[in-house]
């Protein structure tokens, strides 16, 4: 099997370096095919902690890489305006408390907000408090401990990762080529893509391609005419303007999403920079507006000037048609409310291994693919029109917007049984486990109307107990937690002078 890959932003080097060091006594070769003349999209800096995972699988030294991408620790985002304006809350990593009674804290925590001792559901999230407290540490082992039920992900230069990747898929034997893609031949029996040629008339024969390149899908699109499910009219925000600011001392240990009137922007610290954004719906606002918004609300002087980006949200009809596979931008887009772009990479990377064909791309194999990639990307974007939807904003057109939209059945049986008894719906499929969607609903004030009947069999006064030394127990673990800045320097990640000397 040989195997080309079109592209080397994210998405092209996250999949050459997976598919070298799982696949290598099974693929013949792996060509990777990019040109700098037209460069990669630039942005993409906030993750899911998944992304671990896939550092882990590949043996990626962990410290080394985060100091290779001028990473920071990140154990959230923090929701400001999006419920109401002056409202904020944090979407941590993990689950809030611990059961009792075998009954999930939040649902003792609607019952006590009836008696006036409720006690905000972020005191409950380890991740929570230490990212107010601009804290950190690593999850403890111990079943029971509260500092073990977190997660966390990273924040880092998406450009230094792809760098970083490129030099562990070129030692894993992937062969780099300079180029642009100008012409394509077809297989007429079998509407496989058999070569590219490139601008230097070099032409290159796969038997799998996949297809990294961008907004542009190149192979899956302009060639194979995959097709575009557009989902603008639930995800209406169709462009953005990215700046970089100079880095903030404290180091927030997650990353920020201010709702606008006609969009919300983004900030996300690094070590080297903090990045913000400014995603938007040009229906409502200007090009020069929307920069404007943005530069007047940065942490720090601007480093260079805005770069606009353009965008459709919505799927591709198929990921994987013929013998192309469609990974990143080429394959769909959401926006980057929840930063689950590079782990819908992630998802596409690791289903190809699962799927990975013996010589030809099976059918059963390519719907089956098809099917999964589908579902991530529905949920992803359930998930993130929940945050638009569970407002009581109303104060611009685009607000206005949402409040009468018809959701996609999916979601809105969701927040229907939300609303009836405080249940979440599990999926099999999808990056967000149900304390993610407590967190946005419970933080938007978005609150059903009853609770689980189990938890009137509880004895009220332990629970409040329990519920008080949780809290405690979290209050006490941040305060003797170190600071952000501090734990990367210990932690061996810190590329900055400046930040080793932070103490
Ligand atoms: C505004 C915005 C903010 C974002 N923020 C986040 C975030 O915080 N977190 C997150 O996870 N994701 C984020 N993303 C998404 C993230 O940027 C992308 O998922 C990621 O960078 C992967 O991009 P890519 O590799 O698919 O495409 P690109 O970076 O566009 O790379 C495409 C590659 O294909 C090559 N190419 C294209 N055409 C040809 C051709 N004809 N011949 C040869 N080569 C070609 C290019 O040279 C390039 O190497 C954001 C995206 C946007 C637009």
């Amino acid at each position: 099997m040989r195997v080309c890959i079109l592209g080397g932003g994210t998405a092209g080097w996250m999949t050459a370096s997976a598919l070298s060091k799982k696949l290598k006594n099974v693929i013949k070769s792996i060509v990777l095919v990019e040109s700098e003349a037209i460069g990669t999209v630039g942005v993409g800096e906030a993750t899911l902690p998944h992304i671990r995972l896939f550092n882990e699988a590949l043996g990626i030294d962990e410290s080394a890489f985060m100091k290779k991408t001028e990473a920071t620790f990140k154990l959230g985002i923090e929701f400001c305006d999006w419920g109401r304006l002056g409202d904020k809350y944090i979407h941590p990593f993990g689950d809030f408390g611990q059961k009792i009674d075998g009954i999930d804290l939040y649902q003792h925590l609607l019952k006590l907000s009836r008696h006036g001792d409720y006690g905000v559901l972020d005191n409950y999230s380890f991740g929570i408090s230490a990212a107010k407290n601009a804290k950190f540490q690593l999850p403890r082992s111990g079943k029971t401990s509260l500092q073990q039920a977190f997660g966390y992900a990273y924040q880092f230069d998406a450009g230094l990762y792809a760098k970083y990747l490129r030099q562990f898929s070129e030692t894993h034997g992937v062969h780099r080529i300079e180029g642009k893609v100008v012409d394509t031949q077809i297989n007429n029996d079998s509407g496989n893509v058999t070569s590219i040629t490139l601008d230097d008339s070099q032409q290159i024969d796969a038997d799998l391609f996949i297809d990294c390149s961008g907004f542009r899908g190149v192979l899956i699109e302009q060639v194979l005419k995959s097709g575009y499910q557009d989902w603008s009219n639930w995800l209406p925000c169709n462009r953005a303007v990215a700046v970089p600011c100079e880095r903030q001392k404290h180091l927030p240990p997650y990353t920020r999403a201010t709702a606008r009137q006609a969009g919300w922007q983004w900030r996300i610290p690094l070590q080297h920079r903090t990045g913000n954004g400014h995603v938007y719906w040009n229906e409502f606002i200007s090009d020069d507006e929307a920069a404007a918004v943005l530069l007047n609300n940065l942490d720090g002087p601007a480093l260079g000037d805005p770069k606009q980006l353009f965008f459709k949200t919505g799927r591709r009809n198929h990921f994987w048609k013929n013998n192309v596979v469609a990974i990143g931008l080429s394959a769909g887009f959401l926006e980057p409310l929840e930063s689950t772009s590079i782990h819908l990479i992630q998802e596409g990377i690791t289903n190809l291994l699962e799927l990975f064909p013996h010589e030809n791309a099976d059918p059963l194999d390519v719907s089956e693919y098809n099917t999964r990639m589908s579902l991530q990307f529905e949920r992803v974007r359930d998930f993130l029109l929940l945050h638009y939807v569970a407002t009581k904003r109303d104060d611009s057109e685009m607000w206005r917007y949402f409040t009468n939209m018809t959701l996609p059945d999916s979601l809105q049986q969701k927040i229907d049984m939300w609303l009836h008894r405080g249940y979440v719906q599990r999926y099999e499929f999808g990056a967000f486990l149900p304390p993610s969607w407590i967190a946005v609903m419970m933080g938007q004030n978005l609150l059903p109307k009853n609770y689980d009947p189990r938890v009137d069999n509880s004895n009220f006064d332990h629970v409040k107990q329990r519920s008080q030394a949780m809290r405690a127990d979290i209050a006490g673990a941040v305060n003797n937690a170190t600071t952000h800045a501090d734990f990367l320097d210990i932690f061996g990640a810190a590329s900055h002078t400046e930040l080793r000397r932070a103490k």
